[in-house]
């Protein structure tokens, strides 16, 4: 009996396409930090009635604090839905929605822009960038987006395809649209733009197609551009576009720039008008492959590192990097957040991020100088970080790329995009933390070794992350991947308490003086957690992950809003941990109130029956091939062993028709428009059929494994 099964289990397997994107004085009241948008002033801190949510991190310091306590500990179990709005497409949903003057502001897939009444979830106008749907295969880690900034009537979106766009926040119209990136190379943008002193701070990503990273400024009134930095030197033949880069071109070696260099800011940006900086966070190389990169060594600034410029100019002011000789895909892209610690004695102006690499560090931000780090999660790669230095002391093994050593943090990350938040009252940060484990291995063929701009290259091959050919793929993913909320004390560096280890999806967290935080994490369910105990207090089904909440009051009551979707909760369209890859997708905006009894439809009921395969009809040389050209050109996106995370089609239920078209798919590029370009530049022909055989073989053991006991995929 051909049987309907969950790929729960499978859809979890080794996902690895990681990357994967403020402003008033930190005083001790956080929640007074931020200015209506509107009156945002570089100096002053102007107190204000905390009932908007006008800025990407709430506040000038990011630290996702709001002070309304409506809905708190005592009455949070009476939370429920005022309303739901469905958001038009079916992809990543990474949103941290805004709320200013009774509307709600959303990102959607495509970087499509959505205005609601904050009330009742009415849509006052859509706006769609018209994005060209090819530029999938420039990006990491599919389309989603993760919000827009607000000023002065002004909506500023980032779209994926480079460009940032002003609209009037009153009708959606387009004000100005620029484009930020050559639109020929790699890059795309993901991230929330962020604004401060009247201009638009923005970034990109593509370190993993060989961009080389940079932060640019732009007029918020006119759209032109004022300054731009780069993160990694160019080919110095070229000559250095200022002294920062040519002192950053001595940690590097060999001919980086060929490879790109990488370093995108594809995440935090934040302006401190206290001190009148903003601090970027840079993420990987381009390849990840340090011993490609830069084959003499060196720490390859500023890849990692958290940058101070001056906002008005683009100046460097200081720099940490918290992974020299970066080489794992470990990003210092994360949240960077403010505030303002007590420590042994004396208040310091901080700075905190819970990189990818799995350190959480704080940083005296108007100097740069490191206070402290210690490890918030595994980190087989360093033991600790050297307080004489500022380095990490690395492992002997750390850079054993065998394709058997496992590396955690992987290149997903300990902590990865969904921001963290803070409670001055506790004194905590909350921080959604995962255990990935990941295989790296040395390339094993030649082209691996030369740079590839255009397309993934990352220098490391893919193979020892193709899931292993045993069917209990449910037991191995239980004991390796696993997702927390981790309640850190950042003073003390430690740990207070722990959610249950759940599935490696959990979203970004927003505080309250509720006493309450509040995370979209494990079995797709909404959480409010005490936010000194970590009790469980109220939750909800999603019934797909969830992005980052908010919170904002509207005529006396307060609400508190979610944007959901596959990939919700994690970077990777190609990662399977996001949702269970036959059942629809689901992208909306959830909006809650004491006592509201709204309700979302039933999840859809979707069990797929499995159609018996066509015979594989090649050799198990070309199967194995197969399997090579796949994990090397096609699991970014389709996922190891084709656990895809659900935008993309699992390659092994294709249909006849599908495998009748086979080659003008791969190599024609005729599903361009879907995102799906042309591989003809990389994969011959001859590969492509083995990578259809490689389906087929995969097809029918999976198949046979249904029959005649099918005990194995279900759940
Ligand atoms: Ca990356």
């Amino acid at each position: 009996m051909a049987q309907a099964f969950k790929l729960a289990a499978l859809a979890l397997l080794l996902a690895l396409a990681a990357c994967s994107d403020s402003n008033e004085a930190t005083t001790a009241e956080p929640a007074a930090m931020a200015p209506p948008a509107a009156e945002r002033k570089a100096t002053a801190a102007l107190p204000v009635a905390d009932t908007e949510w006008a800025m990407h991190g709430h506040d000038a310091g990011e630290q996702r604090y709001s002070s309304l306590q409506q809905i708190n500990r005592d009455n949070v179990d009476k939370l429920g839905l005022a309303w739901y709005f469905d958001l038009y497409t079916r992809r990543g949903v990474e949103s941290t929605p805004l709320m200013v003057d009774g509307t709600l502001y959303v990102t959607g897939t495509w970087s499509m822009v959505y205005a609601l009444d904050a009330k009742t979830g009415e849509l006052k106008w859509f706006y769609d960038p018209q994005v060209d749907r090819s530029f999938l295969a420039k990006g990491c880690c599919g389309a989603p987006n993760r919000g827009v900034a607000y000023a002065n009537g002004k909506v500023v979106v980032a779209t994926f395809d480079g460009r940032l766009v002003a609209l009037n926040a009153a009708d959606g119209s387009e004000i100005w649209d620029v484009q930020t990136t050559d639109r020929e190379q790699s890059y795309t943008i993901t991230g929330a733009p962020r604004i401060g002193k009247n201009l638009v701070f923005i970034g990109n990503g593509g370190a993993e197609l060989g961009v080389r990273g940079y932060v640019s400024a732009y007029d918020l009134d006119s759209g032109k551009m004022v300054w731009r930095f780069y993160t990694v030197p160019g080919n110095p033949d070229d000559g250095f576009e200022s002294d920062v880069m040519a002192m950053a071109a001595k940690t590097w070696t060999g001919k980086w720039w060929e490879w790109g260099g990488g370093g995108t800011v594809w995440d935090s940006i934040v302006y401190d008008p206290e001190l009148d900086l903003l601090y970027i966070g840079v993420g990987n190389g381009s390849p990840w492959n340090h011993s490609l990169r830069s084959p003499q060594g060196g720490d390859n600034l500023f890849l990692a590192s958290i940058v101070a410029l001056r906002p008005d100019t683009g100046e460097y002011v200081w720099h940490y990097q918290t992974t020299p000789g970066e080489t794992w895909d470990y990003t210092a892209t994360q949240h960077i957040m403010l505030a303002d610690l007590e420590i042994e004695g004396r208040q310091r102006k901080v700075l905190m991020q819970a990189p990818k690499n799995g350190f959480f560090y704080v940083i005296d931000r108007a100097s740069g100088e490191l206070l402290s780090a210690r490890p918030y999660a595994i980190t087989t790669w360093a033991t600790e970080v050297d307080m004489a230095t500022g380095r990490p002391v690395e492992t002997v093994d750390a850079r054993l790329f065998d394709g058997k050593n496992v590396s955690l943090p992987s290149n997903a990350g300990a902590h990865n995009w969904p921001p963290m938040s803070y409670n001055p009252e506790t004194g905590l940060v909350y921080i959604p933390t995962m255990v990935f484990p990941v295989r790296f291995l040395q390339p094993t063929e030649d082209k691996d070794r030369k740079p590839g701009q255009g397309k993934w290259n990352v220098g490391f091959d893919r193979m020892a992350n193709s899931p292993p050919k045993v069917p209990n793929i449910g037991e191995i993913m239980d004991a390796e991947f696993s997702g927390q909320l981790l309640a850190w004390d950042p003073v003390k560096q430690a740990a207070r308490w722990r959610t249950p280890e759940g599935r490696p999806n959990g979203g970004g967290t927003l505080s309250t003086a509720g006493k309450l935080v509040f995370q979209a994490g494990e079995d797709d369910m909404f959480n409010a957690y005490d936010a000194a105990s970590g009790e469980r207090l109220w939750s909800t089904d999603l019934h797909i992950s969830g992005a980052a909440p908010i919170t904002y009051a509207l005529d006396g009551e307060q609400y508190v809003a979610i944007a959901v979707g596959i990939s919700g909760g994690f970077a990777s369209e190609g990662g399977p941990v996001a949702h269970d890859w036959h059942l629809p997708s689901i992208s909306r905006v959830l909006v809650y109130k004491l006592g509201g009894t709204a309700e979302i439809p039933p999840p859809p009921e979707v069990d797929r029956e499995i159609p018996k395969p066509a015979p594989v009809t090649a050799s198990v040389e070309v199967v194995q091939r197969g399997e090579v050209v796949y994990q090397r050109h096609c699991a970014y996106c389709h996922g190891d062993g084709f656990r895809t995370g659900g935008p993309t089609p699992d390659l092994r239920w294709s249909s006849a028709q599908v495998h009748g078209i086979w080659q003008d798919i791969v190599r024609g590029g005729i599903l361009k428009s879907l995102g799906m370009v042309s591989f003809a530049e990389f994969v011959t022909e001859q590969d492509a059929e083995a990578i259809r055989q490689y389906a087929l073989s995969e097809a029918n053991r999976i198949y046979g494994l249904q029959q005649p006991q099918d005990t194995v995929f279900q759940d």
